[in-house]
């Protein structure tokens, strides 16, 4: 059997959404490149109750606990006092921690300038140099040590690491927590636990089931998952190493299966794959969108290094923006209508020509955002792709919020835009409903 895991994730803000945890799913990818099989995150708020509730669910069956979050100095603060609690273990005053906490403080407090009640201050750090007895103390990367804290002798249970919530902070402490001795000794011959992940675009997630399913008896010691992002399908499996001829069938199987879907077995994705093949071939790209208000280029811009191959977006809705800003001729809006595959290949084009760029993409479509069309929610998008080598176009309607428009429309143009930079076998331009 493996090492197994869960998480504790602390916060009211993440319980109630106001702040999306971060947390869980880093450490649960830390945890699996250690080896580490997680088994549950779990989400509580500040309330001692809960967590106490939460520690005892996830002390059975797990050899090791997590915790993030409330390591502040302010009394909703709870996590290293309920810990302790948990554990069995006393809580101690530590005064040389207490010392370099309120350094810490001091430090920070001069940077940032303003007054602060002395007597507060002193209070808070008092509070987070409170150790339960025999636990490893992890320097703070902020104002916050962290803890392992191992059961109190007699009693059974995993040990716990306890982090603090800001990312940043809890990112930093982690390697300290897996070097505590309670937690190496815990890790020591963990056998290695790889991943790997395979991409496909346009293809039903039934389609590729029905392969699973044919290939699975070939398939020992992988563990497969599927998953449907943004339209395109992630089968990311977890293995052994022993289990690497096995994984080789799979990939051939989907290969062979969806020769033309699969379009990354390396773990790139699809902006890698695009901005690769456009620094390749020295060629800049320019987008002219309507229906996503900016949201391709707010995604191809969001890359490090896009300043190589991108020109730059232009956002526009109105026919006098088509016009006057991504020189779309006032002849295709008005033999063709504002929203048109003609339109999209002129906003292809217009946004070539007014950046000066090698490869345009245009985007025509209603923006859902903008009301245009109150009372219903169904809009045709086209898309059109030019490169000096050729072009491509595809259009398709769809019912969904403007949200989640901007998340389908992005790939979609993007795999259009792959399709023809891409060597790979593809079919034309085609018409579907998503
Ligand atoms: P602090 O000293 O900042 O209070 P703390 O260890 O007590 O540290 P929290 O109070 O739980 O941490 O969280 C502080 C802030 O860190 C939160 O307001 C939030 O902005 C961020 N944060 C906490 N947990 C998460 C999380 N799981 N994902 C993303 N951000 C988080
Ligand atoms: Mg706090």
């Amino acid at each position: 059997m493996g090492v197994r895991a869960g998480i504790i994730v602390t916060g009211t803000e993440v319980l109630t959404g106001r702040v999306s945890d971060r947390n869980g799913p880093w450490l649960a990818e830390q945890l699996r490149q250690l080896g580490v099989d997680v088994g549950q995150i779990v989400v509580v708020g500040d309330r001692p109750d809960d967590l106490l509730a939460a520690l005892a669910f996830l002390g059975h069956g797990n050899d090791l606990v997590i915790t993030s979050g409330g390591l502040g100095p302010t009394a909703d603060d709870l996590t290293a006092a309920i810990v302790a609690q948990a554990q069995g273990r006393p809580v101690r005053f530590d005064a040389d921690l207490e010392q370099r906490i309120a350094a810490i403080v001091e430090r920070l407090s001069a940077r940032l300038g303003g007054t602060r009640s002395a007597e507060a201050t002193a209070s808070g750090t008092r509070k987070q140099a409170m150790v339960p007895e025999g636990a490893t103390v992890l320097e703070p990367a902020g104002t916050a040590p962290g803890l392992v804290v191992a059961v109190a002798e007699g009693r059974i249970g995993p040990p716990v690491i306890v982090l603090p919530g800001p990312p940043w902070e809890l990112q930093q402490m982690w390697p300290a927590a897996v070097a505590a001795p309670d937690v190496a000794a815990l890790l020591a011959g963990v056998p290695e636990l790889r991943q790997h992940t395979l991409r496909l675009w346009g293809l039903p997630e039934s389609e590729l089931a029905a392969t699973l399913r044919r290939v699975e008896p070939d398939l020992t010691g992988l563990e497969i998952t599927t998953c449907l992002a943004a339209g395109e399908l992630e089968v990311v499996t977890r293995y052994a190493p022993d289990a690497q001829d096995a994984l080789q069938r799979l990939t051939d199987a989907v290969r062979t299966d969806f020769p033309t879907q699969l379009f990354s077995d390396d773990g790139s994705t699809v902006d890698e794959q695009i901005a690769a093949a456009l620094i390749a071939r020295g060629w800049h790209l320019a987008v002219a969108e309507s229906a996503t208000g900016g949201a391709l280029s707010a995604r191809l811009s969001g890359r490090d290094g896009s300043g190589a191959y991108l020109s730059g977006g232009l956002a526009v809705t109105t026919d006098d923006a088509l016009t006057s800003i991504a020189a779309v001729p006032w002849d295709t809006i008005a033999a063709a209508g504002p929203v048109s595959p003609a339109v999209a290949h002129a906003m292809a084009d217009g946004a070539r020509t007014r950046f000066g760029a090698d490869v345009g993409i245009g985007v025509s479509g209603i923006d859902a955002g903008s009301g245009a069309r109150p009372g219903t929610r169904t809009t045709s998008v086209h898309l059109c792709v030019i490169t000096p080598d050729g072009q491509r176009a595809r259009s398709f309607t769809t019912s969904a919020a403007p949200a989640t428009l901007r998340q389908l429309v992005a790939p979609a143009a993007l795999h259009l835009l792959r399709q023809l930079l891409s060597p790979l076998p593809a079919a034309g331009s085609s018409t579907g409903r998503t």
